[in-house]
């Protein structure tokens, strides 16, 4: 089966459309979405509504938990938080029903998916380094796990002599020794320094995974963005993806 994997969608309905037309080109038999749909971006509701319709299994990030009184959103730093605000005003019932709904981490044909970590998912901890791999390979079973979180796109296999490394190439051709954790990146807030919307297209029968990229209209993300109360700074972001 082919898989389109989406993360981070952050309420960016842009680059959500964008992404959606393009994984239309791709043949896929299924779309996944591992959370945080709504959070930062102006358009939480027509997001929401998007990945219900598209969207085989999805996931709950902390951006979905967080304007539902789910989590403490003490943590979160000035701009999530006020934009956390926001986005409770802003959402429906049926949004508010939907997201309460969502689970934290589970299997697809043979592989795990999970917005954060694979280990205690709901701490809202990070992979980011080879270290926070190396503690999460032994929390999930099978070969390959699938997050986002962190905006970054990255990928990071484990071999049985536990030999940890970044892997880099794209497409990736998985090899059977080793384990891997993938980062497939944001729809709708890239943290890499490259704009464009990020997503994965992950074939489990051919062990295949390419990260794709794909350009939306960044100045009507903005706009909107700057036409609401949500901070100026949510805004600048998106065009540097930072
Ligand atoms: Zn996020």
């Amino acid at each position: 089966m082919k898989y389109a994997i989406i993360s981070d969608i952050h309420g960016n309905l842009e680059a959500l459309q964008s992404v959606l037309k393009e994984i239309e080109g791709k043949e896929v038999d299924s779309i996944l979405c591992l959370g945080d749909v709504i959070g930062y971006g102006p358009n939480p509701n027509e997001c929401v509504e998007l990945i219900k319709e598209n969207a085989d299994i999805v996931l709950a990030g902390n951006h979905d938990h967080a304007p539902l009184g789910k989590i403490d959103i003490s943590y979160f730093n000035p701009w999530a938080r006020s934009a956390i605000e926001w986005t409770r005003e802003q959402l429906t019932d049926e949004s508010r029903e939907f997201l309460l709904s969502l689970p934290l981490k589970t299997e697809v044909d043979g592989f795990t998916i999970v917005h954060s970590t694979p280990y205690n998912p709901h701490e809202w901890n990070y992979i980011i380094t080879i270290g926070d791999a190396i503690k999460n390979f032994p929390e999930f079973e099978n070969q390959v796990c699938f997050i986002g979180h962190s905006h970054v796109p990255m990928g990071i296999s484990l071999s049985e002599g536990d030999d940890c490394r970044v892997v880099k190439d794209n497409p990736l051709k998985m090899n059977k020794k080793l384990r891997y954790i993938i980062n497939v990146g944001s729809v709708g807030q890239p943290r890499d320094l490259d704009p464009r919307a990020a997503f994965g297209i992950y074939d489990n029968s051919k062990m295949e995974y390419r990260l794709c990229r794909v350009d939306y209209d960044v100045a009507e993300t903005q706009r909107k963005i700057n036409e609401s109360e949500l901070p100026p700074f949510l805004a600048e972001r998106l065009e540097v993806g930072q």
